[in-house]
């Protein structure tokens, strides 16, 4: 089992993208140095101990990695009032017409139309820890069926609340889960959070938008953007979060280029979060840097995994073997990403750049001799 647990670790390091590739890097250096050179497990092996292994044995090694790096002092909050910030969000890891299996999560596409087809897919939420200089992964939990993406982010969130007690005091999330039952479990938790509000009809986005015309709004501009904000505590228009909360809203105004060399353009969007945390605890500017971190995950996280991890792609089409391989991208990303920014000295992380080095590393775990009885005599 070890021995197949290093070979996904290596598939998903290396982002060889596919069971099949691995079988054929099979007298690489390294697997020599791990005794295991000329006889890897074969593609379809791999794919049948995906399934079956166990998702805590993974999650136990991404929890090492954290405390290691813990240990070292090499976590630092993103905020300056020390407060560590996990963003959960969702994420579709597979879809598919044809392809399904017992576990997939399915949904009508056209509906009540003559091309309406049932589209199967796969959604995991992770939990993603803010620190200064980069983002940790900390673990990810299947949405199932029958429930939404908001059940596997509270299934998630109760387990990180128990193997990773002291390492977050804010839960960040989008508009989604602006709801009740979520924050009284963050709050019953003793943690805070910061969710998306949306104005699409609730009563307290109606209220804040009416109060925020009667407000005077604080300026708090960064060097790019022009901000409008409103800060307002003490809000009592959704009485089924059983407490008071504060929304902070901001309209941010910056100045775009027109793409085709046309005219600059000053374009406004608005943001408003729902937060239960008080304003002596995290003022307002502040809260907007962390209500913008939740984009981390998108950029940082889901967008580098997919795009040069190989994150979606389906090695084993089994509920379990999906969540271990993202398990263990997770734990690679997170040891690469430790490994630039703690190991390599800033001006040569900032002359190499990141993929250039993941290049490197590749290079060394795929380094390939001739095996001796092909060599020409
Ligand atoms: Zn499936």
């Amino acid at each position: 089992m070890h021995t197949m647990a290093l070979c996904m670790f290596m598939l998903v390091s290396s982002r060889l993208g596919s069971l099949n590739a691995l079988e054929k890097c099979r007298y690489g250096r390294l697997w020599r140095r791990y005794g295991v050179a000329g006889r890897l497990p074969g593609a379809d092996q791999l794919g049948r101990v995906a399934a079956r292994l166990p998702a805590r044995d993974v999650r136990r090694q991404l929890k090492k990695v954290y405390h290691t790096l813990k240990r070292r002092k090499a976590l630092r909050p993103a905020s300056h009032e020390n407060l560590f910030a996990l963003v959960v969000d969702g994420h579709e890891s597979s879809a598919s017409y044809r392809r399904c299996c017992k576990d997939c999560l399915t949904r009508r596409i056209n509906k009540n139309t003559p091309q309406e087809r049932i589209q199967y897919y796969h959604r995991l939420v992770m939990g993603v820890l803010v620190c200064k200089r980069f983002t940790l992964l900390l673990d990810a939990e299947m949405q199932l069926k029958g429930e939404d993406e908001v059940c596997a982010a509270e299934r998630l969130l109760g387990r990180l609340l128990q193997e990773y007690p002291r390492a977050f005091d804010l839960v960040v999330a989008d508009g989604l889960y602006a709801r009740a039952p979520f924050f009284k479990t963050v709050r019953a938790a003793g943690k805070h959070v910061i969710a998306v509000l949306k104005d699409e009809g609730r009563e307290l986005a109606r209220d804040v938008l009416g109060l925020c015309t009667t407000l005077t709004p604080r300026s708090l501009n960064t060097e790019t953007t022009k901000r409008q904000v409103w800060d307002i505590e003490q809000l009592t228009s959704w009485p089924q979060a059983g407490m008071p909360v504060r929304v902070v809203r901001s309209l941010e105004t910056t100045v775009v280029k027109r793409q085709n060399g046309g005219k600059p353009e000053a374009r406004t969007t608005q943001w408003m979060w729902v937060t239960t945390i008080p304003a002596r605890q995290l003022p307002t500017e502040p809260l907007l840097d962390i209500g913008h971190s939740r984009w981390c995950i998108e950029n940082n996280a889901f967008n580098e995994l997919v795009t040069y991890w190989h994150a979606d792609h389906v090695y084993k089409h089994d509920v379990n073997a999906i969540l271990v391989f993202w398990l263990m991208t997770m734990l690679a990303y997170n040891v690469f990403h430790a490994f630039f920014f703690f190991n390599i000295k800033p001006p040569l992380q900032n002359r190499l750049g990141k993929y250039r080095v993941a290049a490197c590393v590749r290079a060394d775990l795929l380094m390939m001799d001739v095996p001796a009885r092909l060599r020409s005599p």
